[in-house]
């Protein structure tokens, strides 16, 4: 017992434990009791903690997550600093520790080198590998992220900046907006605990619940109910297989509130250089989960390995025709055109051989 006791990391556990208990303590009977505070003065305060809980979680996936530990993308110093200021409040490490864990987590993910690793449990995914020494306690190793003086400066001031943005600001705020107490529990506490939520399903629900187009190597998976919870992280097959990818969810339409700031930060010129992997390698990808039960079979070498490689070919055409487009003279532009056009043309056609020859393996016994 006295051993077990050991191995809890007290403080983060004690945080975890009694930072939504206190403000419920302190919530409800406030709300029951009190006379001293009106509607509107509640219904201000909630409206200020969504907009605050909002982009508290969008500070860690737009910024811990995709720009410092995967580098998905380029930001300018303001948008640094702004990512790392809410950051802070999210009460979830500081920039430079949550990147180094993180990277850890993909390098050895579903191993027992992973932090959060899902095959010691839906809990120790969740939460509970910040509540034990050994997995809270790994040393940093991000020399690049060492190197960036904001993340520094984050990193050496993490706690006096974390309670300050983390509590001191909503209570202030709360009191402009005429209860104290409100912005206290409401803004601060509470928050606090509904965006720690969020990030925690990443580690669990993204690793438990959902599809697997892109790998069947490991547990990470796709499911559009996790995205809606988290923020668009929720498209964590994805993820997992292309992490250098700015997007999750990869098509317009996949709720990825974080992709479509990200990109909106672009345009405004405070986010450069997104990346993105080529299309050919997302269909390959799908290609080889789609086909995977049949690999074995001479019926995959028959039939649907010459379309699989067709398909792919004609996409690496057409991304290649798409560069050569850019740089093309205006003798070459309608040739290039019309070449893009085939290409496209010879994808689908393939896709839908593709689809037709996959429906009959699956319908048939093997
Ligand atoms: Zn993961
Ligand atoms: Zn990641």
């Amino acid at each position: 017992m006295a051993k077990n006791l050991k191995t809890i990391c007290w403080h983060v556990t004690l945080f975890l434990i009694l930072n939504p208990v206190i403000s419920l303590a302190v919530l409800i009977p406030y709300l029951i009791f009190s006379d001293s505070y009106t509607g509107a003065t509640l219904a201000w305060n909630i409206f200020f903690a969504s907009i605050f809980a909002v982009l508290t979680n969008l500070s860690i996936t737009m910024g811990y997550h995709r720009l410092f530990a995967h580098k998905s993308y380029e930001a300018h110093p303001i948008l640094e600093t702004v990512l790392l200021f809410i950051g802070a409040g999210a009460f979830q490490g500081s920039a430079l520790k949550w990147a180094s864990d993180h990277r850890i987590h993909h390098r050895f993910e579903d191993t027992d080198k992973d932090p959060y690793s899902i095959k010691k449990g839906f809990w120790h995914a969740h939460m509970g590998w910040m509540m034990k020494n050994e997995s809270v306690s790994l040393p940093i190793h991000a020399p690049d992220l060492e190197k960036n003086k904001l993340i520094k400066f984050q990193d050496d001031y993490y706690l006096a900046s974390s309670v300050i943005v983390g509590y001191v600001l909503p209570t202030l705020i709360g009191a402009f907006f005429g209860n104290a107490i409100f912005g206290l529990v409401i803004g601060g506490g509470l928050r606090i605990f509904l965006t720690q939520q969020s990030t925690f399903f990443v580690n669990s629900l993204s690793h438990t619940l959902g599809k697997t187009p892109y790998s069947l190597d490991k547990t990470a998976k796709d499911s559009i109910v996790v995205a809606f919870l988290t923020h668009g992280e929720g498209y964590h097959n994805f993820h997992h297989k292309f992490q250098f990818d700015y997007r999750n969810g990869i098509r317009w339409y996949h709720w990825d509130p974080t992709k479509w700031s990200i990109q909106l930060a672009s345009v405004t010129g405070l986010a450069k250089k997104l990346k993105t992997v080529h299309f050919s390698e997302i269909v390959k990808a799908r290609l080889q989960v789609e086909s995977d039960n049949f690999k074995n079979s001479q019926f995959y070498h028959e039939k649907l390995e010459p379309v699989f490689e067709k398909i792919v070919q004609s996409q690496q055409h057409f991304e290649q025709l798409k560069i050569e487009y850019k740089t093309a003279g205006a003798e070459k532009i309608a040739s290039i055109k019309a070449e893009m056009k085939l290409a496209q043309i010879e994808f689908e056609a393939n896709m839908k051989k593709w689809k037709v020859l996959i429906k009959a393996l699956n319908a048939s016994p093997h």
